[in-house]
């Protein structure tokens, strides 16, 4: 008997994205974590590897990892995205709105306590509840880093983290202040 695609596979398959992708970067880490950290859409080394956050935006997300003391035992890593736009183009709604519903899955199922959502889509996203047409009404991460907000998401009670996005520190040095201040937050949210 042919096993059925999920509908949140399917829909991730109808977006152009995902025709011009090398691989589907759907997580890494532990699906018992306790805390999972979204960022936006796989690059080029993501996209080449199927893995999330081996580029250079990786390196910054791994030092964050150390210097408060988890490793990829603790965490679960995802997108909101699960494939590479071209030239690393913004989302598209249409996009969010098909590829979130595998997040949510996700979500569902790992259940975290705490999520640390990587830059503007990933916290927007959150703070809209998954409902993409709320998203424009959410502030910007620039008001919103290190603010820790307890939210209900579809029935799941997270702390929510909004941090800089990792890639974000590596062209803009002056967020490196911020951002150091906001790993002093993760790790007293412990
Ligand atoms: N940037 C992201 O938002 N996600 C990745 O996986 C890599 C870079």
């Amino acid at each position: 008997m042919k096993n059925e695609e999920p509908e949140y596979i399917k829909l991730v398959k109808e977006t152009e994205i995902f025709r011009n992708c090398k691989n589907i970067v759907i997580g890494k880490g532990n699906l018992n974590a306790e805390i999972m950290f979204v960022g936006e859409a796989p690059g080029a080394k993501e996209d080449e590897q199927g893995l999330p956050f081996v580029g250079v935006a990786g390196k910054n997300l791994d030092k964050l990892l150390a210097n408060v003391g988890l490793s990829l035992n603790d965490v679960y890593i995802a997108n909101i995205l699960k494939c590479r736009p071209p030239e690393n183009r913004n989302p598209s709604d249409e996009e969010i709105r098909k590829h979130t519903p595998w997040l949510i899955e996700q979500i569902k199922s790992i259940k975290p306590k705490i999520v640390c959502s990587l830059g503007n889509y990933s916290t927007k996203f959150f703070l809209a509840n998954g409902n993409v047409d709320r998203m424009g009404e959410v502030e910007g991460i620039t008001q919103l880093h290190g603010k820790v907000k307890i939210i209900d998401f579809q029935g799941l009670k997270i702390r929510l983290i909004p941090l800089f996005h990792p890639a974000a520190i590596i062209y803009n040095r002056k967020l490196i202040a911020e951002w150091e201040k906001d790993i002093e937050i993760v790790k007293n949210n412990l």
